[in-house]
């Protein structure tokens, strides 16, 4: 059969265009991974053709001894690696993820005590846009004005005066490490159940560098392709068998038809990965870039959201400069580096503007950026954002020159080579 560049040059060439990108881009997004080849290879598979609607040997279609095989590999390495006694492999997303524990647990109009977006929360976790926003009574805790750490003290004020069914913990713009067993003393004082999303940190967990939810938590969630470094997907965790069927029932038939088997195959290659002690010095050298290029951009004026970070991600306050984190993004995006605009808590710019960016080391270490390397980019990032303070359309000279360094570093650690 026709190869993809024959059978639609167009397609192909956009494919083709985004490799090259992530060739020769420094990639920030805190969110974002490199996939190895090998996970590239299981999720572009044959297993994309297969139906499999049901769970290992209790399907519904037929021919599903093969698929068995890599959902079974998934989940007993899942099992493994975070060290728990149920894993549901199948959400198609981190979002799915967490809708299925609020299917499984919870009727509609019943309360969750989630993050705001605002202080680092995530959507799926009460937003008013969202559906856990609209079909729950959403009640969202923040941060302290004073040092931008959870108030655990007002969480639990909320918990008490509520009385959520659902207290959730986790978001996608926390910079330190939460306190999980503070939650769980919360959740017991009103008798709720108590979720952690650990998308952001999940391989950090895996790799033994940042303690686990899984002790504390009723049920973990987490996204595949972040610090895990597997394909796109989602994941539910528990000790909890009871919850566990529930949440079986909730994924399937619940929210989803069949599951992704190639994603499947390809978190199960990636859950592999992460299983070998290469994996432990991967996510310590994510910890420590992200500690070194904390402390550059603070050398060099910026305010660090928290004083630093003990994760993979920071951010950035950029009002000791006078910038606004949507003009920042896209001059570091000329300079081939690439981030996002983030508010930080508290902010009063749009979503849209911005006091702030998000900048996280998973990709980069990935490639093989070590210290010295993020001490380096720290540099760049600060020469692009300062000579955007005079210059709000940006420094062409400075930007080039950035530029031209980005590229003899991507030129040094290779990816898809
Ligand atoms: N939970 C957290 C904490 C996240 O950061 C994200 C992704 O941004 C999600 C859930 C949702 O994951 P997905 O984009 O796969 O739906």
């Amino acid at each position: 059969s026709t190869g993809l560049s024959d059978a639609d040059p167009a397609l192909f060439k956009s494919v083709a265009d985004e490799l090259d990108r992530q060739k020769n881009q420094i990639e920030l997004i805190a969110s974002e991974n490199i996939v190895s080849k090998a996970v590239m290879e299981a999720q572009g598979s044959v297993l994309t053709n297969k139906y499999a609607e049901g769970y290992p040997s209790r399907r519904y279609y037929g021919g599903c001894e093969y698929v068995d095989v890599a959902e079974e590999l998934a989940i007993n390495r899942a099992k493994e690696l975070f060290g728990c006694e149920f894993v549901n492999v199948q959400p198609h997303s981190g979002a799915q993820a967490n809708g299925a524990v609020m299917l499984a647990l919870l009727q509609p109009g019943d309360t969750v005590l989630g993050m705001s977006l605002d202080a680092g929360g995530h959507l799926t976790h009460g937003a008013r846009p969202a559906l856990s926003g609209k079909w729950f009574n959403a009640v969202q805790y923040g941060v302290r004005e004073q040092d931008f750490l959870i108030d655990y003290d007002h969480v639990e004020a909320l918990a008490v005066e509520h009385n959520p069914k659902l207290i959730i913990a986790g978001g996608s713009a926390i910079p330190r490490q939460i306190d999980f067993k503070r939650f769980r003393e919360i959740a017991d004082k009103v008798g709720a159940y108590l979720m952690v999303d650990m998308a952001h940190f999940a391989g950090l967990v895996a790799g033994g560098v940042h303690p686990s939810p899984l002790p504390y938590a009723d049920v973990v969630t987490t996204t595949t392709h972040k610090t895990l470094r597997g394909p796109r997907g989602g994941m539910i965790l528990s000790n909890n068998l009871e919850i566990g069927k529930k949440i079986n029932s909730a994924v399937f038939p619940g929210l989803q038809g069949g599951p992704l088997m190639h994603v499947i195959a390809a978190k199960a290659v990636a859950f592999g990965e992460a299983l070998r002690p290469e994996f432990k010095s991967y996510a310590q050298q994510v910890v420590d870039n992200a500690r070194v290029l904390a402390d550059v951009l603070q050398s060099r004026g910026f305010n660090i959201v928290t004083n630093g970070t003990d994760t993979h991600l920071m951010l950035v306050d950029l009002r000791p400069k006078g910038l606004k984190g949507n003009i920042a993004d896209v001059a570091l995006e000329r300079a081939g580096i690439t981030c996002n605009k983030n508010g930080i808590p508290f902010d009063t710019e749009k979503p849209t503007v911005t006091s702030g960016i998000r900048l996280g080391t998973p990709a980069g270490t990935t490639r093989g950026f070590g210290t010295e390397e993020f001490k380096l980019i720290g540099k760049l990032i600060a020469d692009v954002l300062d000579a955007l303070v005079d210059q709000p359309e940006g420094d062409a000279e400075v930007e080039a020159s950035v530029r031209a360094q980005v590229q003899d570093l991507c030129n040094k650690f290779p990816i898809y080579s």
